[in-house]
């Protein structure tokens, strides 16, 4: 049976509609803990609290909590042996180490390119329909800050003082750098090198087929993580930040829906409406995942198998772009720094927006791709230009759902900018890429 050829789409996009639906149903029902304020409880992963009950415990915390985990832990599983085997194949692969070097300069000069245009937007679009103006709400939610680390660590931890602590933790950066360098002395070593070479790509091969294999999963995974997810955030919230909310889909949709095309358009030469029907699995899994890393998978074998982008750059790229390049949350850290300095009624200069969309597209660089953790690196951005990072607790509500849909931007700029670096080295199958879905 070739599972490649199940229409996995059509079901994913079932999944979430059902999900969403049964969520919205299953909400109205829906008991939270509250705090002394009154205020809904928040565990540390920024979930509600739920109080006890059938619905609860055995539909929401019981059974579609195991089918939405079971799917990403699946999806987890495969990141780090994927990106390593895939990446030292592709290291291997290049004729010319030099290369490496123009690829890399490319990769990381869009990534941040396109996260400092993200990020501008954003806070241009806040200034102008001030979403913090007027907002009435109660009491903060909880929100202590978490430190972050200093800048200069972020570069030093690059480099692992243990191979198998970098496997362990899952520090994509880390093992990035294990796998170039396996890969440029693979071909070093020649015929020893060979030998192992050889061994990695079918290796390659059937780490790719267990991919396929466990997107099968994603339909039940994606309804269950839907109906969780709006079962349990409550829409209350989103009225209250209506204004907020609403600038943040908006300026993420002009990002992922102008901003890429634009630029794949110019500088990929390439049809951004076929690019589109390409990944739209990867977006629709980056968006019910909420997270870019565990997405990793599914985005380097559309780009490889479907969008035919090579081995070469798509598995060096990938990866370093989940891990690095966050436009969607950088679009966030954006509205959401005008909106608190609003709320607060604290003026900001020309200057400490500039340091904004330096210190986000920094912060970018540091954010983890899992979920919420845009949030995290916020505090940073907002201790740059002395903003309260308490504040935070006031968007902490709707934040999951904005974390599904900034997500998706992520992933899609990660994709948009691995194809304009390959076409530029000539590293795309237009054939491949000329194919209907
Ligand atoms: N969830 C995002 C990602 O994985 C990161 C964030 O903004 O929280 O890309």
């Amino acid at each position: 049976m070739d599972l490649a050829k199940i229409k996995l789409t059509r079901y994913i996009l079932i999944g979430l509609g059902l999900g969403l639906l049964c969520g919205l149903l299953l909400g109205q029902f829906v008991e939270f803990k509250l705090d002394d304020n009154g205020e809904i409880l928040r565990d540390s992963k920024n979930r509600a609290v739920l109080a006890n009950g059938f619905i609860e415990d055995v539909l929401l915390g019981g059974v579609l909590e195991f089918m939405g985990q079971a799917f990403i832990r699946a999806l987890k599983m495969l990141v780090v042996p994927l990106v390593f085997v895939s990446l030292v194949c592709g290291a291997a692969a290049l004729d010319d180490i030099r290369k490496l070097g123009s690829i890399g300069l490319k990769t990381l000069g869009l990534y941040l390119g396109t996260t400092c245009i993200a990020i501008s937007i954003a806070i241009v679009a806040a200034l102008i329909f001030k979403p913090g103006v007027g907002v009435e709400i109660g009491g903060l939610a909880e929100y202590t800050p978490m430190p972050s680390k200093p800048l200069i660590q972020v570069f030093i931890d690059i480099i692992p003082n243990n191979v198998f602590g970098a496997f362990v933790n899952g520090e994509m950066l880390q093992i990035i750098v294990v796998a170039l360098a396996l890969g440029i002395a693979l071909v070093l070593a020649g015929d020893h090198g060979k030998r192992v070479l050889g061994f990695f790509q079918d290796l390659n091969e059937v780490i790719m087929k267990l991919v396929v294999l466990i997107m099968l999963l994603a339909p039940f995974g994606v309804f269950a993580k839907m109906t969780q997810v709006f079962a349990t955030e409550g829409m209350d919230t989103i009225w209250a930040l209506f204004k907020y909310f609403v600038l943040v889909v908006v300026v993420l949709l002009i990002h992922g829906f102008v901003v890429y095309p634009s630029l794949l358009g110019i500088l990929g030469r390439m049809n951004p409406g076929k690019f589109f029907a390409k990944i739209r699995n990867v977006q629709l899994f980056a968006f019910s995942t909420a997270s870019s890393n565990a997405t990793i998978p599914i985005t380097l074998r559309a780009l490889e198998e479907k969008v035919g982008v090579s081995n070469k750059v798509a598995s060096f790229t990938v990866p370093l772009g989940a891990t690095i390049n966050m436009d969607g949350t950088a679009i966030m850290q954006g509205v959401a720094t005008v909106f608190i300095a609003q709320y607060a009624g604290i003026d900001l200069s020309i200057t400490d927006y500039l340091m904004v969309i330096v210190t986000a597209t920094l912060a970018s660089i540091g954010t983890a791709g899992v979920p919420s953790a845009g949030l995290v690196m916020l505090t940073m951005v907002l201790a740059q230009v002395g903003l309260p990072a308490e504040h935070i607790g006031l968007i902490i509500g709707i934040d999951r759902i904005l974390d599904m849909v900034r997500t998706a931007v992520n992933v899609t700029g990660d994709a948009a900018v691995t194809c304009i670096v390959a076409r530029s080295e000539g590293q795309v199958d237009q054939e491949v890429f000329d194919r209907s879905v």
